[in-house]
């Protein structure tokens, strides 16, 4: 039996994974800054680690999952005067953008999903206990600063040290103690969203918020806190200076998701709307799309290309044929099978994942040209079991049988009932008036098409074979 092994960003290395109390394991992931639409980049970390909560849930653990939303910022201030619209309307829209993103993706919700601006009051209560234990300085411009010369363990996550890490230039200088410490409090600008503390009225740093929130909802420590890579330097090790500075345990493990990259570089907003999350849902479905983000080991680079898609997307489509063909004998199961338990304990070696899922695929298809079912079965049951981990059960009823286009396809049923029906009653027609060769006709036409028609007592009812 293999156990449970994950890296860890602060000691680089593979180690096993054991929670703090048994069978129960929380998690603080990094959400989104609701700023823009969501693009493909945005969305990785979102499936990454969903793959790990299905895994830990498949491996016995109840998971506590957070997912945070940064709803106020510079860039939603900025995009809120380009809009012409309140700060909180541009939150709000796109707080829902990405909510729509992760669910077509078949991201599940996270279990508390809490919002910087309604978490004030815990910051402010932060802030207090960190000024308390002299480690938070207000200069008297307002802002709030954190001594990060203080914390003996300040920058071991991101391996840099003290003595070489260059400021960037600030306005706020010299008001530092040393360039390096960071806001923890901003004090409010003409115009902008302010809420008031007893260093007068701001709003928060950026990091601030999941040191609080974290707090709120996992308590003094807790198991696992990820993120993209991104965020390892500044904003995780000041989320951990003001846990460890508030005298918090705060994070065991640290996980972090490599970027999707375009032409080597990390994805950004310049390459335009193609890479938004809903334009490739007109295209792709949800499933498909969940299937090429989580295909690539999280801590490598996934290199997106539409070329590179399709492939994938073809690649899948021959797994759901399969599925789709055994599963007309019967529901198919899934099962963990211990080649793919391994490969997911040794630190979620998804493309091992990959690799076992095309062998189980050949055999399959094997022993369904040579009839044998009960063998293509079990198979079946395998790829299904290691699919729906992956989050990408095409059985999953949260893809509607139609890979998360949900409104689409029950617009789509919609019409097919009507045309069923309008045919139906062609058909009873036909025989009312002993036309039966054209009655034939159309009951031969539907069957062909693959369409069940089953006469109740509640009338007739259809059904895709
Ligand atoms: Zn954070």
């Amino acid at each position: 039996m293999s156990t449970l092994h994950l890296y860890n960003t602060a000691t680089r290395e593979v180690a096993p994974f054991t929670p703090i109390e048994k069978g129960q394991v929380g998690i603080y992931l990094c959400g989104a800054t609701v700023q823009g639409e969501p693009h493909i980049g945005h969305i990785r970390s979102g499936v990454n680690f969903d793959i790990l909560r299905r895994w830990l849930i498949a491996s016995g653990n109840k998971v506590t999952f957070i997912r945070n939303v940064t709803d106020i910022d510079d860039k939603i201030l900025h995009k809120a005067v380009h809009e012409n619209e309140p700060w909180w309307a541009v939150a709000m829209k796109y707080e829902r953008a990405f909510t729509d993103a992760y669910r077509a993706l078949n991201v599940i919700d996270p279990t508390y999903e809490p919002r910087a601006t309604g978490h004030i009051t815990q910051m402010i209560e932060l802030m207090e206990l960190l000024v308390e234990r002299g480690f938070a300085y207000a200069p008297g411009n307002g802002d709030l600063y954190l001594e990060v010369r203080k914390l003996p363990s300040y920058l071991t996550l991101s391996n840099q040290k003290l003595d070489d890490l260059l400021p960037a230039a600030d306005a706020d200088e010299k008001f530092k103690k040393d360039p390096r410490d960071f806001a923890l409090w901003k004090s409010a600008k003409p115009n902008d969203p302010s809420w008031p503390t007893p260093w007068g009225p701001g709003r928060p740093g950026w990091h601030l918020e999941c040191s609080a929130m974290a707090h709120q909802y996992l308590g003094d420590e807790f198991d696992i806190h990820g993120g993209g890579m991104d965020l390892i330097f500044p904003h995780h090790e000041n989320e951990i200076a003001q846990s460890e500075a508030a005298g918090y345990k705060f994070a065991r493990l640290w996980m972090h998701n490599a970027w999707v990259t375009t032409a080597g570089e990390k994805m950004s907003k310049s390459l335009g709307n193609s890479l938004i999350v809903s334009e490739i849902l007109k295209k792709y479905r949800g499933i498909e799309v969940r299937w090429y983000l989580g295909s690539a080991h999280y801590r490598s680079m996934l290199e997106f290309s539409f070329g590179a898609l399709d492939e994938s997307v073809t690649n899948f489509k021959r797994i759901e044929n399969f599925l789709e063909r055994i599963s007309k004998s019967g529901e198919i199961e899934k099962a963990i099978d211990s080649e793919f338990k391994v490969a997911m304990d040794s630190d979620l070696a998804v493309p091992e994942v990959l690799a076992l899922i095309s062998k189980w695929l050949r055999a399959g298809n094997t022993a369904l040209a040579e009839d044998q079912m009960d063998i293509a079965r079990d198979y079946g049951s395998k790829i299904r079991g290691a699919l729906d981990i992956l989050g990408c059960d095409p059985f999953d009823p949260a893809f509607n049988n139609n890979g998360g286009k949900v409104e689409q396809s029950a617009g789509i049923e919609r019409a097919l009932d009507g045309l069923i029906s309008f045919l139906l009653s062609e058909r009873d027609e036909a025989r009312s008036r002993k036309d039966f060769q054209s009655a034939d006709r159309i009951r031969d036409r539907i069957a062909e098409l693959g369409i069940l028609i089953e006469d109740t007592n509640q009338g007739t009812r259809w059904s895709v074979k």
